[in-house]
């Protein structure tokens, strides 16, 4: 396994329209492994193919329970509600953008050997799914944004939603 170079926004590999895996060999699974090397260490919690440089459809992203999931392929195939937060990535190193993505989402992808499954999730990992799987369409969360937030105002965000779940038990 090797730790890749995360490619940030100006880099044209950010903005293409990534294929289809279509042979899910050792190739897949040895960029699989550097992808999921490569977002531990930048402690981050998704992770798309063309962050790393490589146009393919395939995504890690950490799961609510701290496990690694491989998703090749992947599409939204369901979503519901609506959440703004803050949101960032590591192709825009440092930055935040408030962005609102569906508080729910479902996504069908294949694993390493090819086989389809389903997968879904809540809150931050929904907006994971939306986030990543933008990526493998040539789309960064910027676009979404009018400004980028402030440290005040990612602050005032978080602590405004501690008070609203206090408030809510
Ligand atoms: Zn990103």
């Amino acid at each position: 396994m090797a730790i890749r170079r995360i490619v940030t926004q100006g880099d044209d590999r950010l903005h293409k329209k990534c294929r289809e895996v279509t042979e899910f060999n050792q190739r897949l699974h040895v960029l699989l492994d550097d992808m999921k090397e490569t977002l531990e260490e930048a402690q981050g919690v998704g992770l798309a193919a063309p962050q790393v440089g490589v146009l393919r459809r395939a995504v890690v992203i950490v799961d609510d329970d701290d496990q690694m999931l491989e998703l090749v392929n992947p599409e939204i195939i369901a979503s519901s509600g609506e959440k703004a937060a803050p949101e960032g990535c590591l192709s825009v190193p440092g930055k935040w953008g408030l962005v609102a993505r569906p508080f729910f989402a479902r996504v069908r992808a294949q694993d390493r050997f090819g086989n389809w499954f389903e997968t879904e999730g809540e809150d931050l990992m929904a907006r994971c799914f939306c986030h990543e799987i933008e990526h493998l369409d040539g789309h960064l969360y910027v676009e979404h944004i009018d400004h980028f937030m402030t440290d005040d105002e990612v602050e005032a965000f978080y602590e405004e939603e501690e008070a609203r779940e206090k408030r809510g038990k």
